[in-house]
């Protein structure tokens, strides 16, 4: 059986997360339903922070909330003693209003607009991580007018490209992000940076890819960056007192993927930094990472209810659930694979085999092909696993469907984080302008 953290099969042979039997969170909450483990977010976030204080580094973690940003996540990652990353206005204000601590705060992005980057500036954020040359230049003069030195990171493409679907590599050369290493672009912008009397240049970043499963491509990406980092001191004087090595642990979605516990990430990272550090004689910076999906992604359950199907004879039986690509676009955007048991009966043996489609008007609207389950009935409970990270955070209003709730469940209890969307929230930005409403009947 395929199950993460604290799940588990209950006596009634119903699907339990977090001591809660998700038949009663069905019940309390309807569905679909994202369901988050609590205790295995904060397993994560504390396996991130441990393999780092067994290296003796400094370091931050900062959890890219991309993945999954509301206001209860950003309180537990605050206390977790994570830092965060941002890559949008709304990013940002969801941290802000969450209370969550300004100065650990980061700011990511390609195409960071003026407005966004006065409000970071207003809220004293704690880092921006610069992506061009436009940018820093945007940034220094809003910072001067301000009267502020902000803190910058360069975000620089190492060239690494890490073993991944090809839509969520960007290490690679030909990438929309970042200083190119290779062809010197990121040494000018490391020049340029330090001529900037508003930015006070911490260091480098890279971020070579996400759901790697394998070392080398961490360890390739500290090596390329380190050598950069030597070259710069040898050329300009300048030492790095941050190296950002990115997120992309992987996290497993199906049978067959092997993630490394998040721990051997972090080994491998600290070790290929401080041998390369030892041997030029490199003040061992202070290094960052900034895990997203391998802090939520398996914490996450999606719970729909089936509704029709439709059996094909020689071809293949469609069932269909009350959610899809609305609550999780990963399927229809990437090929993603996913794992799934009828949660209600989840105790019984597989006996057919059926995907498992939305209700959304596309017919690449499927979340699962070939799923073996026991007969699946209308009314059945389908929970889909490893959906903690760019589900919710994808989600859409396509179809006009409402975006589901949120549940963290821990210890037996279930707590609403993200209420279930109404149709006035549907409907909440909608104007008809006066040539259109309905008149009383004039003469
Ligand atoms: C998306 C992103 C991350 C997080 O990636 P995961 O694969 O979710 O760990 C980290 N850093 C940057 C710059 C990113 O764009």
């Amino acid at each position: 059986m395929f199950l993460h953290g604290t799940s588990r099969i209950n006596a009634e042979g119903h699907l339990e997360i977090g001591g809660c039997d998700v038949t009663e969170l069905a019940k309390e909450f309807g569905t679909p339903l994202y369901i988050v483990d609590e205790a295995l977010v904060r397993q994560r976030a504390r396996e991130f922070m441990e393999a780092f204080r067994k290296t003796g580094l400094r370091h931050q973690v900062a959890y890219a909330s991309k993945a999954f940003c509301t206001m209860a996540m950003c309180r537990l990652t605050e206390e977790e003693g994570l830092s965060l990353d941002v890559v949008s206005d709304g990013e940002l204000y969801t941290a802000l209003q969450a209370g969550f601590p300004a100065e650990r705060i980061h700011f990511h992005g390609n195409n960071k607009t003026p407005d966004e980057i006065l409000m970071a500036l207003d809220a004293n954020i704690g880092c921006f991580v610069v992506d061009n040359f436009i940018e820093m230049q945007l940034l220094n003069t809003l910072a001067s007018d301000k009267g502020k030195r902000v803190n910058v990171l360069l975000r620089i493409t190492p060239g690494v490209e890490a073993h991944t679907h090809e839509y969520i590599s960007t290490g690679q050369q030909d990438s929309k992000f970042g200083f190119d290493l290779g062809n010197g672009t990121a040494f000018r912008a490391v020049e340029q940076a330090l001529a900037q009397s508003n930015l006070k240049l911490l260091g480098v970043h890279s971020h070579i890819g996400s759901q790697i499963f394998e070392v080398e491509g961490f360890r390739m990406a500290v090596e390329k960056v380190a050598a950069f980092a030597i070259e710069v001191r040898a050329k300009l004087g300048e030492t790095f007192s941050v190296i950002n090595l990115g997120g992309g642990f992987g996290i497993r979605y199906v049978e067959g993927d092997t993630p490394l516990p998040v721990g051997t990430y972090v080994q491998a990272i600290a070790d290929a930094m401080i041998s390369t550090c030892l041997e030029a004689d490199y003040p061992l910076p202070e290094i960052w990472i900034e895990p997203g999906r391998s802090m939520v992604g398996d914490a996450g359950t999606t719970l729909y209810t089936v509704g029709t199907s439709k059996h094909i004879p020689g071809v293949r039986k469609y069932i269909a659930v009350n959610g899809g690509m609305t609550d999780n676009p990963r399927p229809a955007l990437y090929g993603s694979k996913y794992e799934a048991v009828l949660a209600n009966r989840a105790n019984e043996a597989p006996t057919e085999v059926v995907s498992v489609a939305g209700k959304a008007c596309e017919s690449g609207d499927m979340l699962i092909w070939d799923l073996n389950v026991p007969e699946v009935r209308s009314g059945d409970l389908l929970a889909v696993f490893s959906t903690g990270a760019y589900n919710y955070a994808m989600a859409s209003n396509y179809n006009r469907i409402r975006r589901p709730a949120v549940v963290f469940v821990k210890d037996g209890k279930a707590d609403l984080v993200v209420a279930r969307e109404s149709f006035d929230d549907i409907i909440g930005n909608d104007m008809i302008p006066e040539r259109l409403r309905k008149q009383a009947v004039s003469k």
